[in-house]
């Protein structure tokens, strides 16, 4: 496999040698996903190339201060018909997490793979992962300050910026080091205003969100001596609280954030037979083990994976 530094060359190569790329990224988009793709498409514009970001389900409003955040198609409300040769996959893990968009590959598509989660499957012919990188737009940032320089601009710098922001959950979870402040502070000479960032994509909450709060905490519960605690949103919270999928990001850092508690869990009914397991720990359980052993993923201190059953059965299945 090809070290780091020659796959960023080579990421470089692919990209100047090709153009009309696809621009994807994971079902439920976070602030790294929606950072990640659109730094790319701002790249690829200021490159003069031409793309197409995609995501299947829609991207938190709270994002749309990034410059091209419009331009992101929902695949679930809108339909391509065409399908692309040359794919650009920034921080999705496995092939499951495109949701149904494997239709827009081109049979001999080639997948430019850019991921930070230790459980990527390289699905990718190219994979360019560091799984010790605090987001994908970490990545990105070595991509683009070591090779396209010439082409970041503010719009890039915020994108990327946004991605480091909310992976490390305001530059305060354990992947926060020593380089991931420098690369955020040589991205505000960009022009960038971290107050409004941090603001619009970490303070401010829906009044949707607050609902779910008041309704899920009537849920907690505790499990292992107090060690973990859980909470669930039924389908019938969502509907009293007027919310959608992406209004309950972030419920899950109550439970884990409660004092003795080393695994939050928030259970959240998609579906009558589907619930999808958010997993959270402080400093010892390693929950991307517990998602892979369920059929998902993601990172030591933050996973997931869908459970086929109600909530009752999640809960005791948990
Ligand atoms: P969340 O709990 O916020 O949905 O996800 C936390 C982390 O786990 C994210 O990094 C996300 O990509 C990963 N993750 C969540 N659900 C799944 C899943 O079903 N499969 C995989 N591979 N990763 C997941
Ligand atoms: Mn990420």
């Amino acid at each position: 496999m090809l070290k780091y530094q020659e796959t960023l060359q080579a990421v470089k190569e692919y990209i100047l040698g090709h153009d009309d790329f696809l621009v994807i990224s994971h079902l439920s988009p976070d602030g790294d996903a929606v950072g990640s793709s659109l730094a790319m498409a701002n790249l690829l514009k200021n490159l003069n190339k031409r793309y197409t970001v995609v995501n299947e389900g829609s991207c938190p409003r709270k994002f749309s201060y990034l410059h091209l955040f419009d331009e992101i198609i929902d695949l679930s409300q809108q339909s391509i018909q065409r399908s692309f040769k040359h794919i650009i996959s920034v921080d999705v893990a496995d092939m499951s997490r495109f949701g149904n968009a494997h239709h827009l590959f081109a049979e001999n598509a080639y997948i430019v793979n850019i991921d930070h989660h230790p459980t990527n499957t390289l699905f990718g012919q190219l994979n360019l992962i560091r799984s010790d990188a605090a987001s994908t737009t970490e990545i990105l940032f070595d991509l683009i300050d070591q090779h396209f320089s010439h082409a970041l601009d503010t719009h890039v710098a915020e994108s990327l910026y946004t991605g480091l922001l909310t992976d490390t959950g305001g530059f305060r979870y354990a992947n926060t080091n020593q380089a991931v402040l420098e690369k955020a502070a040589k991205l505000l000479s960009y022009d960038l205003k971290p107050a409004k960032i941090a603001e619009r994509a970490l303070e401010t909450m829906t009044a949707s969100f607050l609902e779910l709060l008041k309704l899920s905490l009537n849920t907690l519960s505790f499990a292992f001596d107090g060690k973990v605690a859980i909470l669930s949103i039924s389908l019938a919270d969502l509907e009293k609280a007027g919310a959608n999928r992406e209004d309950v990001d972030g419920l899950v850092a109550y439970p884990r954030n409660i004092e003795g508690v080393e695994v939050g869990i928030l259970l959240k009914e998609w579906s009558a037979d589907e619930v999808k397991v958010s997993l959270r720990s402080k400093e010892l359980v390693d929950v991307s083990g517990i998602a892979q052993k369920n059929g998902g993923g993601g990172h030591v201190r933050a996973a997931g994976f869908t459970y086929h059953g109600d909530l009752n059965q999640a809960k005791k299945h948990i």
